[in-house]
């Protein structure tokens, strides 16, 4: 996160931060523990004798030009501490009468930065492995710096997020590094036969960005003070590419069903993705408006904003989650665990110390939570009445295996479609096993037990085939492949680096399609297109050198070009022309989805998601030469 915020985004932040209505409350884990430190830790050591960490509070809201008067004595507001609290960066004269007169500093000894659940778990052990959280603005050679200083042996893990090192050690240890103003927290790493799945939670997020580790919740929850019930909905702005809709649909209501068995919150589905105490979930990719971005595939799986108060509307309980995933289901990046930690965070919950908790910092797969999740949990609504039995395990999810390609690694191959196989068993039986290509192909597989999926077209370079199989009582698994298609040496120098790759022959994803889909031929000749599917030919049209002309491209549905429409989802049809031949029709929307239509001369972009507000979604058809026509059709969804 940046270290330096403008004051106009800083006030902002700061007024959500004032404007709660309920008496302010630090919540850190560790706030009834002794301060054996003193005030404001006397004994600290510092890397730097330049700057000090502190927790401050405003003594009362101050206006821009006070906010910037801080910033020039080098004062910088870091992270926020729930309700009204700061992580600050202040010079060290603590002396300055501006800060001594806007600032409380709130007492936070090394005693308090120690998880009481490694204490517990130091005393029983002797020694234990234990992750070191650094305060957010330093260095990746300042962290290790001061592990150095101390002795301290640490391991360096992929997995591991930006501000954290696993350290292994002693309480002498614990303690040494707790001294330390540049170390935020120390809590018990994960136990070290999990960690080769471990992702950390990206970001749990307020405006103001991550919080840190010690703190416990993020305000009262949606039922205010004390313990009562709350009324959410939730929306679907988009589901991810990766998965049929049923089934990730299906991951997030399972999910929302665990945290309303043990307490009184309620879900009903709403279409209004910006109203009030609505629960907006999104799959998206890269920069998509909140300032934190996500990176690809890999890192980062979601981030969630958490409720209101004192978070503010429409934003607060909203889930975003990164789209350049290949979501899974029952294996990792597991929807279902990673939504049921997430929606944990849109209720309230910031991360838990413990590694058994749905809540600790790196997902892990989850089935339920654990207890000292449901205790959490109730610290912020009512129980459930015990009366209310308690709902039976969710059934088994299928068995499910691919044969062909082998599993393991990338299937190279030259052809330009692929057939895959492989059996799904489930004690009452396999209803469906469907196939979804990263080039937006789908299809379903033939048989059951032993299914055949394909043939399915290969784009050049890799391909990504999640196979779903789902069983009669609803419950899916999904394994995938990766195929890389490798170009044809002697032709690939013929082609147009611009070429648009066709799409694959499969039809898009319906809720209700259950039914076997046919295989459609693509419908336009190009020249030198490929002579029979199947053979291992080059595929790539060579466009005739002096091919300038775009093709004709007409929206033939919706008929006007200002479109008014009800429903979350609309096809749009149209048709395209083209001297040459048309090779791809692509659509994008202004909320950020994006897909490919089947056909081409007659195309459909179907099941097109809309938010609710204006949408513009763009066409775009393109020739075997990269020439490029587009057409925009504006919807309001109300
Ligand atoms: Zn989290
Ligand atoms: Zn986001």
């Amino acid at each position: 996160m940046p270290s330096v915020r403008t004051p106009g985004a800083l006030l902002i932040a700061l007024i959500a931060g004032l404007s709660t209505a309920a008496p302010p409350e630090l919540r850190i884990k560790t706030a009834g523990e002794p301060l054996s430190d003193g005030p404001v830790g006397q004994v600290e050591r510092r890397l730097d004798a330049t700057r000090q960490y502190r927790i401050v509070r405003f003594k009362r809201p101050p206006d821009p030009s006070r906010l910037r008067q801080l910033e020039r004595r080098g004062v910088r507001l870091l992270t926020r501490v729930p309700d009204d609290g700061w992580v600050a960066r202040l010079p060290t004269d603590p002396q300055d009468p501006l800060v001594e007169d806007l600032l409380e500093l709130i007492p936070f000894g090394a005693e308090q930065k120690i998880s009481p659940v490694l204490k517990r778990m130091v005393s029983q052990r002797r020694t234990a492995q234990f992750i070191v959280e650094f305060q957010p603005d330093l260095l990746p050679g300042e962290m290790r710096w001061v592990l150095s200083l101390e002795g301290a042996q640490w391991r360096e893990a992929s997995w591991l997020a930006p501000h954290h090192l696993l350290v292994q050690g002693d309480w002498s240890l614990v303690e040494r590094l707790a001294r330390w103003q540049e170390v935020a927290y120390v809590f018990p790493a994960p136990s070290s036969e999990e960690t080769a799945d471990l992702v950390p939670c990206g970001a749990i997020l307020d405006r103001s960005g991550p919080l840190p580790q010690y703190v416990a919740s993020y305000g009262p929850g949606w039922d205010g003070p004390g313990l009562g019930s709350a009324s959410l909905t939730y929306s679907f702005q988009k589901l991810p590419a990766s998965l049929p809709p049923d089934i990730a649909r299906e991951q997030f209501l399972r999910a929302m069903a665990v945290w309303q068995r043990y307490v009184l919150v309620s879900f009903t589905p709403s279409w209004n993705t910006l109203a009030s105490r609505n629960l907006n979930i999104w799959f998206t990719t890269g920069a998509h408006g909140d300032s934190y971005p996500f990176d690809g595939s890999g890192g980062m799986l979601a981030h969630t904003f958490y409720p209101s108060p004192p978070n503010p509307e429409p934003i607060a309980g909203d889930m975003h989650f990164d789209d350049a995933e290949t979501w899974r289901v029952g294996a990792f990046p597991d929807l279902f665990s990673v939504a049921l930690h997430e929606i944990g965070h849109a209720l309230g919950l910031g991360h838990s110390d413990d590694p058994s908790s749905v809540m600790y910092p790196y997902y892990r797969r989850y089935e339920d939570l654990a207890p000292v999740d449901i205790a959490m949990i109730r610290t912020l609504y009512a129980p459930r009445p015990n009366e209310v039995p308690p709902e039976p395990p969710f059934p088994a999810a299928p068995q499910l295996s691919i044969s062909f390609p082998p599993p393991g690694q990338p299937y190279v191959t030259t052809a330009n479609q692929v057939t895959v196989t492989g059996t799904a068993t489930h004690p009452q039986g396999i209803r469906s096993v469907r196939w979804i290509t990263s080039a937006g192909g789908s299809g379903m597989a033939t048989g059951q037990e032993q299914w055949l999926a394909g043939p399915i077209s290969l784009n050049e370079g890799t391909n990504r085939i999640t196979i779903i199989a789902e069983s009669t009582v609803g419950t899916a698994a999904s394994e995938v492949v990766e195929v890389i298609r490798l170009s044809n040496s002697t032709s690939s120098s013929a082609i147009n680096p611009t070429t648009p790759q066709s799409p694959g022959p499969g039809t898009p994803w319906t809720p209700e399609a259950n039914e076997p889909r046919t295989y459609q031929p693509p419908r336009t000749v190009t020249p030198n297109a490929p002579a029979q599917p199947g053979k291992e030919t080059p595929t790539a049209p060579q466009p005739p050198p002096d091919d300038t002309t775009p093709p004709v491209l007409d929206v033939t549905w919706p008929a006007s070009p200002l479109a008014s429409w009800s429903s979350p989802t609309i096809d749009i049809r149209g048709t395209a022309r083209d001297d040459v031949g048309v090779v791809g029709v692509r659509w994008s929307t202004s909320a950020g989805a994006a897909g490919v239509a089947a056909g081409t001369t007659v195309w459909e972009a179907h099941a097109v998601p809309l938010i609710v507000g204006i949408n513009t979604v763009t066409i775009q058809a393109c020739d075997a030469a990269g020439n490029c026509s587009q057409r925009s059709v504006t919807i309001r969804r109300w």
